[in-house]
């Protein structure tokens, strides 16, 4: 058993209960601003992933890097875009764990 990654911080809207992977600042639901800490089990699986060879300007000279939509939690989850560390291999379904945050960018590995 290796150790469980660290928790996933993803948001809740205080008023709808709705979960956001990012922050929000206006629930697309209800229109609520306010919103409260709402920490998932940072273990996800990979939905889709993509190599990033042109990016944009806030990422120029890092390329290539992998990219993947994942949806991270457990029995609730949420789909976001993350940086995959070190494995471009991953494919949908592998399982992958949250590493950190770093820039305002969600980095990902192989779990
Ligand atoms: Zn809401």
């Amino acid at each position: 058993m290796s150790e469980s990654p660290p928790e996933f911080p993803a948001t809740r809207c205080a008023d709808c209960g709705l979960l956001y992977g990012h922050e929000a600042y206006i629930c697309r639901e209800c229109g609520s601003e306010t919103f409260e800490r709402a920490p998932l089990d940072g273990s996800g699986t990979v939905y889709a992933r993509t190599t990033i060879r042109v990016p944009g300007s806030d990422h120029q000279g890092e390329e290539p890097f992998e990219v993947a939509i994942v949806d991270v939690g457990g029995e609730e989850t949420v789909r976001v875009t993350v940086r995959i560390e070190e494995n471009p291999e991953l494919g949908p379904d592998d399982p992958v764990e949250f590493v950190d945050r770093r820039d305002g960018v969600f980095y990902f590995r192989a779990a």
